[in-house]
């Protein structure tokens, strides 16, 4: 097998309440190994801030959303918040996966379940816990790109969310950032090197 293909078919997926630092951890990783490829997911959301289509999301309609789900495009899709669809297209993954790289995907905890069933060993899955519901909400207002609105679904969501944690590979508590990374570092080149 040549080095190209060797780790072909591996994924490593992250889940988080929203404001845990999951994009943090994410980019963090993505910069530091060449191996690894984003999974950009398509949404039917608006574009919010510096996103852009085709980096942050595949941007779409809701129609064109459920264009794709009637098209069997998706490995996994879900409404994570109501009338807001994301979904990863099977053609994201076979694109990195023929380009060698380990798939990282930044989805809710119920596609990284449903993920996980699908890919088995072949995946690992990381959940990223923040250290309270506190800081959660005091983080979403620092990032300043929701309204208070917005933020109080966050954090109901996160509640629910954070009871699926025992279904993930690992559990990384966001405290010390620096802490966190040098481990999500760690456990992603162990899972390289076939070591979990
Ligand atoms: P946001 O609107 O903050 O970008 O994302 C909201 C939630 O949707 C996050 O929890 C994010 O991880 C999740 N998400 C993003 N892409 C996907 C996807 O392809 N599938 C699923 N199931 N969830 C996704």
């Amino acid at each position: 097998m040549n080095n190209k293909c060797a780790k072909n078919g591996k994924v490593i997926i992250f889940s988080a309440p929203s404001g845990a630092g999951k994009s943090t951890v994410v980019n963090h990783l993505l910069k530091k190994f060449h191996w690894l490829g984003f999974s950009v997911s398509a949404t039917s959301r608006e574009l919010r801030g510096t996103e852009k289509n085709g980096i942050d999301y595949y941007f779409f309609t809701t129609e064109q959303f459920r264009d794709k789900i009637a098209n069997n495009a998706f490995i996994e899709y879900e409404e994570v918040y109501e009338g807001r669809f994301y979904g990863t297209l099977k053609s994201e993954v076979s694109r990195l996966w023929e380009e060698g790289k380990i798939v990282v995907f930044d989805i809710d905890v119920k596609g990284a379940v449903n993920l996980k069933q699908q890919y088995g060993d072949n995946a690992l899955t990381i959940f990223i816990k923040p250290p309270s519901l506190e800081t959660l909400k005091e983080r979403l207002v620092k990032r300043g790109t929701d309204s208070s609105q917005s933020i109080k679904t966050r954090i109901e969501k996160a509640m629910n969310e954070l009871s699926y944690s025992d279904k993930f590979d690992v559990v990384l508590v966001n405290d010390n950032l620096q802490e966190c990374l040098a481990s999500a570092e760690r456990i992603t080149q162990d899972f390289y090197n076939n070591k979990l």
